[in-house]
């Protein structure tokens, strides 16, 4: 089981998260917006951070710079959960930092099961070890 941060402004998506999440037995955390969402990794030490790109405040972009240039916070797993679907995103998205992509709109039937690989990071690789 993890300790899981989701970083997600749309209430609907927040929510569905959160509880598919809670019901497989994470712990789950919610920010709803970018300068919040690093103030809860700093607070919380999450094993996985969940985070959307288009957020107010600062955006997943800055959000991804921000935790990827701090050595206490970096080796969180950092997984992006959005609608941008264009062919070469996902590159990007790995190029800036993150360690991994999910495509909204979130489908409760696999989202557990594709987070699984980054679960399995999470215990291969503990955030408390940094
Ligand atoms: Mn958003």
């Amino acid at each position: 089981m993890a300790r899981v941060l989701v970083i997600e402004d749309n209430p609907a998506s927040m929510d569905l998260m959160l509880y598919l999440l809670k019901a497989f037995g994470h712990t789950a955390f919610a920010a709803r917006d970018g300068l919040e969402g690093i103030e809860a990794v700093r607070r919380e030490r999450p094993d996985l951070i969940l985070c959307d790109i288009q957020l107010p405040g600062a955006d997943g972009h800055e959000v991804c710079r921000q935790l990827k240039q701090d050595p206490a916070l970096r080796k969180i797993v950092l997984v992006a959960v959005t609608a941008y679907a264009m062919v070469g995103d996902r590159e990007k998205l790995l190029g800036e930092g993150f360690d991994g992509y999910l495509s909204k709109p979130i489908d409760p039937q696999t989202f557990i099961d594709r987070l699984k690989p980054y679960i399995c990071e999470v215990n291969v690789r503990p955030a408390s070890s940094v």
